[in-house]
C-alpha cells in the first residue's frame, strides 16, 4: 500500500518511469541509475523498486539484492571507466543527511589522487577514545 507521501517520491516516479533517468541497470526488485549531481562521472545510486524508506525498514532479503547488484555495478564502473576504487554509501535518516526517504546506495567510484573531500572530512571529525572506551562501547553494542 502506498501512502500519499509515498506517491510523491521522487524514485518511485523514477521506477514508475514518471521522472527521467539514466538508467545503469534493472531487474524485477532493483533498479541503479546515475545520480543527478554526481561527485564523479558514473556515481549511482540503488534503489529496492519497492518504496522502503531506510535500513530500519527495508527487509534483509532485498537488501542482499542490492548488496549482489552493488558488487557487480562496483566492478564494472572499474572495469568499464577506469576506475581503481569505490565507496559504498548509505544514509538513514535525516541526520545522518538522507534526502531522499526512499532507501537508495550510493557507489561513488574514485581514482587514486583524486580526493571527493570525504575522507579529508572524516579524519578532521574523528575522535580517538582510549581502548577502554572502545571495549565499553563494544560491550553495550553486542549483539
Ligand atoms: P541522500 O542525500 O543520501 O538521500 O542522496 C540522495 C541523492 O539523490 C542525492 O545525491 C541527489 O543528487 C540524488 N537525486 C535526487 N533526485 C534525483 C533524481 N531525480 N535523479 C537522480 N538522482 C537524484
Ligand atoms: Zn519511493
Amino acid at each position: 500500500m502506498v501512502s500519499s507521501l509515498e506517491e510523491k517520491c521522487i524514485f518511485c516516479e523514477i521506477v514508475k518511469r514518471e521522472e527521467k533517468a539514466s538508467i545503469v541497470y534493472e531487474d524485477d526488485d532493483v533498479l541503479a541509475f546515475l545520480d543527478i549531481n554526481p561527485l564523479a562521472k558514473g556515481h549511482t545510486l540503488i534503489i529496492p523498486k519497492k518504496h522502503y524508506v531506510d535500513i530500519t525498514d527495508i527487509p534483509p532479503e532485498m537488501l542482499s539484492k542490492i548488496s549482489l547488484v552493488s558488487k557487480k555495478l562496483g566492478e564494472n564502473l572499474i572495469n568499464k571507466l577506469g576506475y581503481d576504487g569505490v565507496n559504498l554509501m548509505h544514509s538513514t535518516g535525516a541526520s545522518a543527511g538522507q534526502s531522499v526517504f526512499h532507501f537508495h546506495v550510493h557507489l561513488i567510484p574514485r581514482i587514486s589522487g583524486e580526493s571527493i573531500g570525504f575522507q579529508e572530512w572524516w579524519f578532521s571529525r574523528a575522535f580517538h577514545p582510549s581502548r577502554k572506551d572502545l571495549d565499553k562501547t563494544a560491550n553495550d553494542l553486542k549483539l
